[in-house]
């Protein structure tokens, strides 16, 4: 059972000409087992709300709240929130120097669990994780994320997703940048994790193309801060065919 809940949610970062309102109330429900997509325009604070969710320290929340199951999340360390069950994969994953994929995974998991996992059989869930992704196992040995391609990044998220079994996943344009086959097998990995249990999904994306894979059950639009349009994955359809226009001359 996992409820995220996101209530009157409202952002703003520090500028040089002071504070700027990014995120102007944002209201969303992700019940276990449900797949919700955002989708918007470049710059309407897609980013600004996974990297709040996340508890990313440029992000000033100035009202609102988001919890789990009841349990306030804004209130939570980085690690608390991950280890409540909230997983956020970032647009932009940040290099992590002189750190092994390996380590990283299973230091990630140790916080995790509150226990180191067994090594015999961490070794071969890693080793699995990987081949279902199509990624070579001597990424193991290499450095997160360092030299990476785009692909290799988003694979490795998926790795993480599999590996870390968190109940709610905040996946930030997991789709930018990959080609058709690599589309394909992230998305594969998305549907695994669905699959694995009760997992709710928030997918944040620009373009609709990932969800021809990933079907979700809900679609959002947002734009200039805030949900414009709600509704089932035909709303997909209508973003394909007619794009945010119509959404972003009604919200200036
Ligand atoms: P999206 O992910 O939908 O493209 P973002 O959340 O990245 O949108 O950005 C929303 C708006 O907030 C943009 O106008 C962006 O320039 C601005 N913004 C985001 N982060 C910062 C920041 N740290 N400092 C200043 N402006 C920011
Ligand atoms: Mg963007
Ligand atoms: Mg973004």
């Amino acid at each position: 059972m996992a409820t995220l809940e996101i209530k009157d949610l409202q952002v703003s970062v520090d500028t040089e000409d002071g504070p700027k309102e990014i995120l102007k109330g944002v209201n969303l429900t992700i019940k276990d087992g449900e797949t919700h997509a955002i989708m918007g325009p470049n710059g309407s604070g897609k980013s600004t709300l996974a990297y709040s969710i996340a508890g990313h320290p440029r992000y000033n929340i100035t009202g609102g709240s988001v919890t789990l199951d009841g349990v306030d999340v804004l209130a939570m360390t980085v690690d608390e929130r991950a280890r409540a069950g909230l997983f956020l994969a970032m647009q932009y994953p940040v290099e992590v120097p002189g750190v092994s994929v390996s380590n990283f995974l299973r230091t990630a998991k140790t916080a995790i669990d509150g226990e180191a996992p067994k090594l015999r059989t961490w070794v071969k869930d890693v080793n699995e994780a990987m081949d279902r992704v199509k990624m070579d196992t001597s990424f193991a040995s290499r450095n997160v994320n360092e030299g990476f391609s785009g692909g290799e990044k988003k694979r490795h998220e998926i790795v993480q997703l599999e590996l870390l079994d968190p109940k709610v996943a905040v996946l930030d344009e997991t789709d930018s940048g990959l080609d058709v086959d690599a589309l394909k097998i992230v998305s594969e990995g998305v549907n695994r994790f669905k699959e694995s249990g009760d997992k709710g999904v928030l997918l944040i994306t620009h373009y609709t193309r990932i969800l021809r894979y990933i079907k979700p059950d809900f679609v959002h639009v947002f734009v200039n801060g805030k949900v414009a349009d709600q509704g089932g994955p035909e709303l997909a359809d209508e973003l394909e065919a007619n794009g945010y226009d119509k959404y972003v001359s009604a919200a200036v």
